[in-house]
């Protein structure tokens, strides 16, 4: 980016206190440690004052470091020891930050997709980004979905790009008026409404109409994408819904329910990773389907691609192209990935867990069939849950409970070794051991991922199939190096 002074002044309705309209800006960072890496040399710096720190102490600093220019909140002293770095003085600085992006990004004239959701906005970003890659797209970086992150994200479009893909995340009432006022979906993605901030925002009502904000730029051609699986998020869908924003003109659904526009149907899950069937219609309203698969597992990556199929098809890319880049994706590492060792398959799902996504992870391996040798075995590995207080205990034991049934369920899913590691976990091994049935697992508790790994390695042969889970604080990862270490 290349953009002037005499342009943020404009754009963010600031004051000049110091330095030159005409001096040259490459960039915009809010962290002060960032002037260390290049791209941020004539950079403009973004102040941010949080619950703890007011980062305007860093302003001599990082015009020390190389950036150019600043933000300074009205009110505050302009510092000494500026030289000519260009002082812009604004009512607020995030706001400022915020009305910059909307400039810069309405400089492109190209669909802009934002995605929001209680969970898998992440995930459903980086598939859609997977099926459009036959075109030049822009993405948020990582995680970068807050006020700060997401006009961030938006300074970094190139004239090359042909659509781009913005995360938005809220937790606070107006927040999302704000984002979307900032980078404009020309079409939105909704996940689901979960529960998360829902201290703040009082109930999933509030959310989803809090989250449907995303559609304040919505023009006639506009679609809004919604997961059909979500029981709030179907209310959206009929025109004369008290949900529905009146800017709405198109719902597309998506999901595994068969009244979705597009729906999966033959879902597989193997050693290899999902195949289903994505169903669709032609714009003449003909049923038509492609085949796809994906190298990650779980029903709700079948939903992230379902969106990043639908999208890609609004965009004028055909599932028979977009699943080429779907079945490239690589899901982040401890999500899900599959890797194969010495004829054993480890599921490395190592990154975080609940006790939801555990019964899923059970669900997965269960459905899991091996490729030309069948499943020899199958291996749960849980530590523990953190951060669940008081209902500790009886949440790892419904996780206990679930692998009970399942495995008198599906006979040809069951799990056959439940290995626990930590403190609470064990409870998970208690509920299966409160009666001695033919169809539970075997079952063990470790204190230590040492002790858990050096048990498994003495067990594990080849056509095993392993999944380790556990809050990131278990650090399970480390189970899985000392697995594969030892091949
Ligand atoms: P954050 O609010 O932290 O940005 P996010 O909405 O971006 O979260 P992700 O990081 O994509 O969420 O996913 C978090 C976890 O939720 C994943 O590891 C995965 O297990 C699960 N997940 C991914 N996609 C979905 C989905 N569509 N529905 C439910 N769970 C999902
Ligand atoms: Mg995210």
């Amino acid at each position: 980016m290349q953009v002037t002074v005499n342009d943020i002044l404009k754009a963010a309705n600031g004051k000049l206190l110091n330095g030159n309209g005409d001096t040259e800006i490459n960039g915009f960072f809010t962290n002060s440690r960032e002037t260390h890496s290049l791209p941020f040399k004539n950079a403009l710096f973004v102040p941010i004052i949080g619950e703890r720190v007011d980062a305007h102490k860093f302003i001599p600093q990082v015009v020390k470091d190389g950036a150019k220019a600043f933000f300074i909140k009205k009110g505050h002293e302009l510092p000494a020891d500026i030289g000519d770095a260009a002082a812009i003085e604004v009512d607020d600085t995030e706001a400022a930050l915020l009305d910059t992006g909307r400039w810069f990004r309405e400089k492109f004239n190209i669909p802009f997709i934002g995605i929001t959701g209680s969970v898998g906005k992440t995930t459903t970003k980086e598939m859609v980004a997977a099926a459009l890659s036959s075109i030049n797209v822009h993405k948020t970086k990582g995680n970068a979905n807050s006020t700060i992150g997401l006009p961030l994200t938006l300074f970094g479009l190139e004239p090359c790009n042909e659509a781009a893909i913005i995360e938005m995340g809220i937790s606070e009432f107006h927040e999302m008026e704000k984002l979307a006022d900032a980078g404009r979906p020309t079409h939105a993605i909704f996940t689901n409404v979960g529960t998360a901030h829902i201290g703040n925002l009082g109930s999933k009502e509030n959310i989803l109409k809090e989250k449907l904000h995303i559609t304040d730029c919505f023009t006639e051609d506009s679609v809004l994408f919604v997961n059909a699986d979500d029981e709030l998020l179907s209310k959206v869908v009929p025109e004369n819904s008290e949900f529905r924003p009146a800017k709405v003109k198109h719902v597309v659904t998506y999901g595994i329910s068969k009244e979705a526009d597009f729906y999966a149907s033959s879902i597989t899950i193997s050693d290899s990773g999902t195949d289903f069937v994505a169903n669709y219609k032609d714009e003449d309203g003909k049923p038509l389907t492609e085949q796809i698969h994906l190298k990650t597992l779980g029903l709700h990556n079948v939903r992230n691609a379902l969106a990043a199929t639908a999208v890609a098809l609004k965009l004028g890319i055909s599932p028979s192209v977009s699943k080429l880049g779907l079945a490239a994706y690589e899901p982040l590492s401890g999500r899900g990935n599959i890797i194969k060792t010495n004829g054993i398959t480890i599921i490395d799902d190592t990154y975080n867990a609940s006790p939801d996504s555990m019964k899923a992870s059970v669900q997965i391996i269960g459905e899991m069939r091996g490729g030309k040798e069948p499943i020899h075995r199958r291996f749960v590995v849980f530590a523990d849950v953190l951060e669940l207080g008081e209902y500790a205990e009886s949440e790892h034991y419904k996780v206990g409970e679930y692998i009970k049934t399942h495995n008198e369920e599906n006979p040809e899913g069951r799990i056959d070794y439940l290995i626990t590691v930590g403190k609470d976990s064990e409870q998970i091994g208690l509920a299966l051991n409160s009666e001695s049935l033919d169809t539970n697992p075997v079952t063990k508790h470790f204190s230590t991922n040492v002790e858990a790994s050096n048990y498994l390695k003495s067990l594990l042969t080849k056509g095993d199939a392993i999944v380790v889970k556990g809050s990131r604080g278990m650090q399970t990862e480390e189970i899985i190096s000392s697995i594969l270490n030892d091949e």
